[in-house]
């Protein structure tokens, strides 16, 4: 599975830190929590779509493409992230937002990343939810081909076996890291949306025989759906790496008990994660994805899921940038002499 096989970009800032949370872990009592900070890889603001576009873009390249056309919800980080790389590559970056949450706040609407999208360049347009979103990206590309363009289409948070490719890499960052800090990892967890992350992580840890369990966090369909695309992309990842058979069903966990009413609406639980994590560790998560994961995390905790012995790795796959669009969901209050 020599990674280095596979044409690369190298613009992600790698690797990143493995960081204990000592302050967390002490007040909930349980594991040994460490992070993964995922969210510094340095691309607009970082981020887990950042280790997937360093393999699709080098394909891109290779493409000769002119244009990068990719989608995502209205706050999508993938979209940023994209939006980025292809200003500093010189590429147009065409992008297709879904209105999948139906929220008319017009910070939602305009404020986090979309402002960022729009900063950096990125042709924006909107669709309804639930659009055929691969259809539509196919009807541009021909559209684009039609005046002479070359364009390059990105699934959907980069989540094919190529961009998954990143996230195989990161398994074996993480290995290193953990031989290094003598460290016995018992779990990996993180948000799983797209199913890249997850896919690309079970490849990578799976094809090194490394015994380490991966627990996704799903953040929009149940469990039996989410886990199905994961297994599927972990095996095509798998596949591509020369490594076939390497992913086992049951290394595919994935625990969708903490989405609530949908996609990019967060819960009060959600938002107690985040605030946790702000609280004693200064970390900043966001509330479609980490935030949801961190929820899991700590709950599986009070439940107690995990024995305290544990070392478990929380991926903090990024979003920051996000938290400007959901203003409102924290209700914080004006502060004396602010008016
Ligand atoms: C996209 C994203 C995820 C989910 O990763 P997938 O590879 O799509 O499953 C998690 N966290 C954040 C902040 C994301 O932007």
């Amino acid at each position: 599975m020599l990674l280095s096989r596979f044409p690369r970009l190298h613009f992600a800032h790698l690797p990143t830190p493995l960081e204990p949370m000592d302050q967390l872990s002490k007040a909930l009592g349980g594991p040994r929590l460490w992070v993964k900070r995922d969210d510094c890889t340095g691309l607009a603001g970082g981020g887990n779509k950042t280790r997937k576009l360093e393999f699709l873009l080098a394909d891109a390249l290779e493409a000769k493409a002119d244009t990068i056309i990719t989608q995502g919800a209205t706050q999508s980080n993938h979209v940023r992230q994209t939006a980025a790389i292809a200003a500093k590559l010189g590429l147009a970056c065409e992008i297709l937002l879904e209105d999948r949450t139906g929220s008319d706040d017009p910070d939602y609407n305009l404020n986090g990343n979309v402002m960022l999208d729009q900063m950096m360049g990125a042709n924006l347009q909107k669709v309804p939810g639930g659009t055929d979103m691969d259809g539509a990206m196919a009807d541009l590309a021909a559209e684009l081909r039609g005046q002479g363009k070359n364009p390059y289409v990105i699934p959907g948070g980069g989540s094919n076996p190529i961009g998954a490719l990143g996230y195989a890499h990161c398994g074996l960052e993480l290995l290193y890291q953990a031989v290094a800090q003598d460290l016995r990892i018992d779990l990996v967890t993180h948000a799983t949306g797209s199913a890249g992350t997850q896919a690309g992580l079970v490849a990578g840890l799976s094809a090194t025989r490394s015994g380490i369990p991966v627990l996704g966090y799903g953040v929009r369909v149940p469990r039996e759906q989410q886990e199905t695309k994961v297994y599927g992309l972990a095996c095509a990842t798998a596949d591509l790496m020369g490594c076939p058979g390497a992913v086992a069903r049951d290394h595919v966990t994935a625990n969708c008990d903490y989405v609530g009413a949908g996609y990019g609406i967060p819960r009060e639980d959600t938002l107690e994660a985040m605030t946790l994590f702000a609280r004693y560790e200064g970390l900043l998560l966001d509330p479609v994805y980490s935030g949801k994961g961190a929820a899991g995390l700590i709950d599986g905790i009070r439940q107690g899921d995990f024995d305290p012995s544990m070392n478990i790795v929380f991926i903090h796959t990024g979003g920051a940038q996000a938290l400007f669009a959901y203003r409102k969901a924290f209700g914080f209050q004006p502060y004396p002499g602010s008016g």
